[in-house]
C-alpha cells in the first residue's frame, strides 16, 4: 500500500477559468455562492470532455461558511425532535420524487451507469429513513432514586458544527451516511464533497431547502486539499466525518484530533472474498462478478481479490473469465451499458499501470480490458475488466489498493491459508466467505479481523440501522457510521443528577459525598 498522499488528479493550482463552461458553486446560508477561489476542471468520463469547472473555497471562503453554519446551529439545536423529524420525512418525498435527476448528475460526473446511480442513492435513503425515527433514537437513560431523593438521567445533545468530507466515488450515498443523523441530532453540517464529481452535493443541498430545513443548516463547501486542511482546523468545526482513501484518512485524523475535534476517518480497502471447494461455485462466480466490476471497481467494498481455496480454483477461474469477458462496456448514460468508464483519465491511467505491472511481476492475465473501445466514445476514461489468475501476496497487484476492473485470483491450498491471507493484509474493510458448510462459515466469521463480513454475500455493506465501518488500516477512530454508531458520534452525552424534596439541613460535610 503506498503511504503517500498523491497529488489530485487536478495538479496543485487548478485549471484555466473557462468563461464557457457551467460552475459548480458552493451553498451557504441557503443559497448557490459561485465562489472567488481557483476553479477545478470536472469530466465527463464517458466523454473523456471537461463538462463543467467547481470553485475552490479558499481559506477565507471556507471561514465564512463555517461561521454561517455556526450561526445556523444556535437556532436548529432548539428546534423540537418531531419538527426535526417531519423536515426529514420531506426531505425523504423529495429526494424520492428527484432521485432520477439526482441519478443523472452522478452518472454524468463519476461514469457509472444510471442503475448503479439510483443503487447508491436508495442506499443514502435508507439512512435518511432510519434517521427519521430520531425522536426514538436519541434517548437517554433515566434512573430514579439512585441514592435517597436522588435521580439520574443522560441526555444526548448535539455537538455542534459537524463536517463530512467524502470521496468520489459516491457522491450521493455517503455524504448521505452522515448527514440525516448529524441533522437529526440538532447539529449543524458542512459537505466537502470530492472535487471529482461535486454537482450531487449541491442537489442535494437543494432538495434540504425544498424540504423546509432552515437556512444555513446544511452548508457545500467545494475544493480540494486546501479547503480540507482549512476545515479541519478551524475553531467553528467541532467534529469530522471522513470516508476516502487511507494515507488522507490518516492525515484527516491526525490533524482534526490534535485540533480537538472528535473525528471518525475511513479509508481504503482491499476485499477478499474466499471460496471454499464446497461452495456454490456458479453463484460465487456471478457474485465475484458483479462485486468486482460494478462500479467499474471502484467501491470501497468492491472485492477485488478472489482467494480459491483447493479443487474450487479451476471451475471459478472459469466461471469468472467467462462472465467478465461478457460484461456489457459503454458510456454511463447508455441503457444497455453494464460497466461504465473510470472516473478521470488520470486514474485510468493508473489503473492500467497496474495491469502492466501485473503482467511484469508474472500474474496471468487471463482477460484482458486495456483495449477497450466504447464506439462513439474513443476518447472515455475507459478500461475492460481485466481477470489475473495465479497472483502472489508479494506483488503489488495484490498488495495495493487498485480500485478499478482489476480481479486477481489467488490460489490456496487450505481455509487455513486463507484465513491467514485475509489477516495479513494491512485493511480491514470488508470480507466474504463462499461455502455451503455452515460450520465453517461461522468459523470463519469470528475469527476474521474485518469490520463487515459476508457469508454466500459479496457486497457485505450493513443495512442503515447497522453501523458502516472496517478494521485496522480502514478506519482511523473508533466509531463506525450510520446506526447506532451515528447517533453516538453526532451526539455529547451528559449526565444529570438531581435531588428534589426537602432534605432536612444537616450542616456542611466536607467528606467526598457517599452516594448509598
Ligand atoms: P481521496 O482520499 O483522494 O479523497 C477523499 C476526499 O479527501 C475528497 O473530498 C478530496 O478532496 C479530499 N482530499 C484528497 N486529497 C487530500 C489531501 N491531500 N489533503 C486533504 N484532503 C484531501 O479518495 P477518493 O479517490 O475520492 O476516493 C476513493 C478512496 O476512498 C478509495 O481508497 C476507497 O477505498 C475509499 N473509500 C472508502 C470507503 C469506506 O467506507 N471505507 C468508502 C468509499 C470510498
Amino acid at each position: 500500500m503506498s503511504e503517500t498522499i498523491e497529488r489530485s488528479d487536478h495538479g496543485a493550482v487548478g485549471a484555466a477559468v473557462d468563461a464557457n463552461l457551467p460552475v459548480i458553486g458552493h451553498w451557504v446560508g441557503g443559497r448557490v455562492a459561485p465562489g472567488r477561489g481557483r476553479r477545478l476542471d470536472v469530466y465527463d468520463p464517458s466523454t473523456g470532455r471537461v463538462q463543467a469547472q467547481v470553485s475552490a473555497a479558499t481559506v477565507g471562503e471556507v471561514d465564512e461558511a463555517v461561521g454561517v453554519a455556526r450561526e445556523a446551529f444556535g437556532h436548529w439545536r432548539e428546534v423540537p425532535l418531531g419538527r426535526r423529524a417531519q423536515i426529514l420525512f420531506r426531505f425523504r418525498e423529495v429526494l424520492e420524487r428527484r432521485k432520477d435527476e439526482l441519478a443523472e448528475v452522478v452518472s454524468r460526473q463519476h461514469g457509472k451507469v444510471l442503475a448503479d446511480a439510483l443503487g447508491e442513492i436508495a442506499r443514502g435513503e435508507e439512512v435518511v429513513e432510519y434517521a427519521c425515527g430520531i425522536p426514538a433514537l436519541i434517548g437517554g437513560a433515566s434512573t430514579p432514586q439512585v441514592a435517597g431523593g436522588v435521580d439520574v438521567v443522560s441526555v444526548r445533545q448535539p455537538v455542534g458544527v459537524l463536517v463530512g468530507i467524502t470521496p468520489f466515488n459516491f457522491p450521493a450515498m455517503v455524504p448521505m451516511w452522515m448527514f440525516p443523523i448529524a441533522l437529526a441530532c440538532g447539529n449543524a453540517f458542512v459537505l466537502k464533497p470530492s472535487e471529482k464529481d461535486p454537482g450531487a452535493a449541491l442537489l442535494l443541498a437543494e432538495m434540504w431547502a425544498e424540504a423546509g430545513l432552515p437556512d444555513g443548516v446544511f452548508t457545500v463547501v467545494q475544493g480540494d486539499a486546501e479547503a480540507v486542511d482549512a476545515l479541519l482546523t478551524h475553531p467553528g468545526v467541532d467534529g469530522v466525518s471522513f470516508v476516502g482513501s487511507t494515507p488522507v484518512a490518516r492525515h484527516v485524523y491526525e490533524t482534526a484530533a490534535a485540533a480537538g475535534k472528535r473525528v471518525q476517518a475511513l479509508g481504503g480497502a482491499k476485499n477478499h472474498m474466499v471460496v471454499l471447494p464446497d461452495a456454490d461455485l456458479a453463484a460465487a462466480a456471478d457474485a465475484a462478478v458483479s462485486a468486482g466490476f460494478g462500479s467499474a471497481g471502484q467501491r470501497c467494498m468492491a472485492v477485488s481479490v478472489v482467494v480459491a481455496v483447493g479443487a474450487a480454483a479451476d471451475p471459478l477461474v472459469e466461471g469468472l473469465v467467462e462472465r467478465a469477458g461478457a460484461v456489457r462496456v459503454g458510456a454511463s448514460l447508455d441503457p444497455h451499458a453494464e460497466m461504465g468508464p473510470l472516473v478521470t483519465g488520470t486514474h485510468r491511467d493508473r489503473v492500467r499501470g497496474y495491469v502492466d505491472r501485473g503482467v511484469a511481476e508474472g500474474a496471468e492475465l487471463l482477460l484482458d480490458g486495456r483495449d477497450v473501445v466504447v464506439p462513439g466514445y474513443e476518447d472515455g476514461f475507459f478500461l475492460g475488466p481485466c481477470v489475473f489468475d495465479r497472483v502472489r501476496p508479494d506483488q503489488v497487484i495484490y498488495r495495493d489498493e487498485i480500485f478499478g476492473p482489476v480481479l486477481g485470483v489467488v490460489r490456496v491450498d487450505t481455509y487455513d491459508e486463507a484465513l491467514g491471507l485475509v489477516r495479513a493484509n494491512p485493511y480491514g474493510n470488508g470480507v466474504a466467505i463462499f461455502t455451503r458448510d455452515g460450520a465453517a462459515a461461522r468459523r470463519f466469521a469470528l475469527e476474521v479481523e474485518v469490520g463487515m463480513v459476508g457469508v454466500n454475500v459479496p457486497i457485505p455493506v450493513p443495512v442503515a440501522s447497522y453501523s458502516f465501518g472496517g478494521w485496522r488500516q480502514s478506519l482511523f477512530g473508533d466509531t463506525h457510521v450510520h446506526g447506532p454508531h451515528g447517533i453516538h458520534f453526532c451526539t455529547r452525552t451528559k449526565v444529570i443528577t438531581t435531588r428534589w424534596g426537602d432534605p432536612a439541613a444537616r450542616g456542611p460535610d466536607l467528606g467526598f459525598p457517599r452516594t448509598r
